[in-house]
């Protein structure tokens, strides 16, 4: 366990020492590694849902695992 870099305790649950610290909304370590993963999560999926707002009405994206070349070309006789 190691203490908070900035000396100040987690930023969410409180805590002074963790395995690692983690960068949080204030842009500096304040967040312990439990708290700091669920924080990258949480942004995480606010980044998914706001992009998922921004292209809804665009195309849809395309499943690009068959390009030029793929094997059904080379399965023919
Ligand atoms: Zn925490």
């Amino acid at each position: 366990m190691r203490p908070s870099p900035h000396g100040v305790p987690c930023a969410r649950c409180g805590m002074l020492e963790s395995p690692e610290w983690r960068r949080g909304e204030a842009g500096i370590r304040d967040l312990c590694n439990a708290c700091g993963l669920k924080y990258y999560r949480e942004k995480k999926q606010r980044e998914k849902v706001a992009r998922k707002a921004a292209t809804s009405s665009s195309s849809a994206p395309v499943a690009d695992a068959y390009g030029p070349g793929s094997w059904d070309e080379h399965h023919r006789d």
